[in-house]
């Protein structure tokens, strides 16, 4: 099943720019909006299974989804998750999976303008867990019964602020307005022909900059469950930016970064594509 949120209201997609109003067709029983609805997800699941397009679903431009998941509580994002981008950012592949945040207020949705800021800005295109069931110490073979859906992500970076510094500061680094995009719609896993092996990748100016498959990744999407809520319990509606493969501008020679006027798109087969515009930042 596919979810995405227009208008701050979560709606199932039935078809390709359809959507049903998730709130509306259930009589008002499923919450409107998307954060809450995850937290009852096991319901939202149920009442999705069994809709059709005499509920009442709509057409629309898939240009107004939005962010699916606008408001976590908690944002976890991961460093050095692909051998193949570690080594070109001239890093060891980690041991322990390297966890930072991107502040709440750089999320954004899939399409639409991001104001450059001053510094080095650059793309990382990553697949996005979003949770559907509180998670603490869960097993990793338990791990995906606790994933809502998956969607795109960009973990954008202004790497002279990322990297500043006796301790660098990936967090702040990385939470510049708008630097945290996701969309367009939240595909739950057994939608996908393999949830471990999925396609992703970007480009810039309709030239591609990344393209990986996430099984390549260091520590896989259940590992990195196990390994975080053995930490700290992860709960309905958090997001968690799993990693970027190789292909960011940091990496070239010489190195490339992202300025206004240039074109980003961001997809993962089988979920979709984000489109954005870098634009002069205040
Ligand atoms: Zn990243």
């Amino acid at each position: 099943m596919r979810f995405a949120s227009l208008s701050g209201r979560l709606h199932q997609v039935t078809a390709p720019g359809r959507v049903l109003d998730l709130h509306t067709a259930s009589g008002g029983s499923l919450p409107a909006d998307p954060q809450q609805a995850y937290a009852r997800w096991s319901e939202v699941l149920d009442f999705a299974a069994g809709t059709g397009a005499a509920d009442g679903d709509r057409a629309v431009s898939e240009e107004s989804y939005e962010n699916p998941v606008p408001t976590p509580r908690q944002v976890f994002a991961i460093g050095l998750n692909y051998a193949d981008h570690a080594a070109e950012s001239a890093l060891a592949v980690p041991e322990h999976p390297p966890v930072f945040t991107k502040f709440v207020t750089s999320l954004t949705g899939p399409y639409g303008r991001i104001p450059v800021p001053q510094g080095e800005v650059d793309w990382e295109v990553e697949l996005v867990v979003v949770i559907g069931a509180r998670a603490h110490r869960v097993a990793a073979e338990d791990a995906w019964s606790h994933v809502a859906g998956l969607s795109v992500g960009q973990d954008l970076s202004e790497r002279v602020l990322q990297l500043s510094g006796p301790a660098p500061q990936f967090s702040l680094g990385k939470s510049h307005p708008g630097f945290g995009p996701i969309g367009p719609v939240l595909v739950t896993p057994e939608e996908l022909p393999d949830r471990d092996d999925l396609e992703l990748g970007c480009l810039v100016n309709g030239e591609q900059m990344q393209q990986g498959r996430t099984r390549d990744m260091v520590f896989p999407v259940p590992e990195l469950i196990a390994r975080l809520s053995a930490v700290t319990p992860l709960l309905p509606g958090d997001v968690i930016f799993t990693g970027t493969p190789s292909g960011v501008g940091l990496g070239r020679k010489p190195a490339r970064w992202l300025n206004p006027g240039d074109e980003l798109r961001s997809y993962v087969h089988g979920i979709g594509e984000m489109r954005h515009q870098l634009v002069e930042g205040q």
